[in-house]
């Protein structure tokens, strides 16, 4: 059987940990090269290596997606070294969620939070899939092949995360980006599709695994009874990105042990 991805390019910002390494891996076994882009250049290098090692083209890339000149330098490296760009997955993000601490600043109700708090998550989580996407999106135009963008959104998008309600905000951002682009997009053969994982064992979550009561509470919400891996997400993203997801445009898939459908 041929490989999903073969000689297909992509692009995945986030890629040095967690979700988007998983996925970069999870491409590169069928068959993509691999664009990987993170604030942390070393642990880049480190996904990059297991790209390579499965015989696949992978280039480490530094950015800070939330600033408008690198992403448009990262796209243009991208296209420049790998020839061009056929899957994004935008999973860059950050959240201040730091259950059991005490006291912890940036977490509170949103009577209470501070402007700078606030615009840190929306600047990574929503400009900077905006303007990931927005580069993409003109390479791909450009190309004139159709493409594949796949945001990284949450299960926040449905639920409201009291604590950290700029989170839930960023996220719901992003699945209605990715809806307006998905309609914008069509007529040029590009899909554009958000994930919104539940609660996925990644470096994002270590710390609330630390929290055992929030962690009990959290995992009985989950139907399924356990957190996701990442494997589970890069499995939805590969799908998005494959043949057999072609058909789906503007939605919002949830690998979440069944947490949002309550
Ligand atoms: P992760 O392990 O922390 O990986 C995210 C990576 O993105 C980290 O290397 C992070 O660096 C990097 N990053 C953050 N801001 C960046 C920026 N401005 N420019 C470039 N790179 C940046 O987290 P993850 O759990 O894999 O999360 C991936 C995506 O899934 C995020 O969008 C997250 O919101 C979403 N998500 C996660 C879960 C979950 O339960 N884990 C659930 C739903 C959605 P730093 O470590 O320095 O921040």
């Amino acid at each position: 059987m041929s490989l999903r991805l073969e000689g297909k390019n992509a692009l995945i910002t986030g890629g040095a940990s967690g979700i988007g390494r998983a996925t970069a891996v999870r491409f590169a076994e069928e068959g993509a090269n691999v664009f990987v882009a993170d604030r942390h250049l070393a642990a880049a290098e480190e996904t990059a290596a297991k790209v390579r090692a499965l015989g696949r083209k992978a280039v480490a890339h530094q950015v800070d997606t939330s600033a408008e000149k690198e992403v448009a330098a990262m796209v243009d490296r991208c296209v420049a070294e790998l020839g061009g760009v056929d899957v994004l997955v935008a999973a860059a993000g950050i959240s201040h969620a730091r259950y059991g601490e005490e006291g912890n600043p940036a977490m509170g109700p949103l009577a209470e939070k501070p402007l700078a708090d606030w615009k840190k998550v929306l600047s990574v989580n929503l400009d900077g899939v905006f303007l990931t996407d927005r580069e993409v999106a003109r390479v791909m135009i450009k190309a004139g092949k159709g493409g594949r963008i796949i945001n990284i959104s949450s299960g926040a998008a449905k639920l409201p995360t009291p604590g950290v309600g700029e989170y839930s905000v960023s996220k719901a951002g992003v699945w209605m980006l990715t809806k307006v682009l998905a309609v914008e997009l069509a007529p040029y053969g590009i899909t554009a599709n958000a994930i919104g994982p539940g609660f996925i064992n990644t470096p994002m979550t270590a710390n609330i695994q630390q929290a055992e009561g929030f962690m009990k509470q959290l995992i009985e919400r989950v139907p399924l009874k356990k957190m996701g891996e990442p494997i589970d997400v890069a499995n939805t993203a590969l799908f998005l990105a494959s043949e057999e997801g072609r058909y789906y445009t503007g939605s919002i898939l949830h690998p979440d042990g069944g947490v949002v459908m309550q």
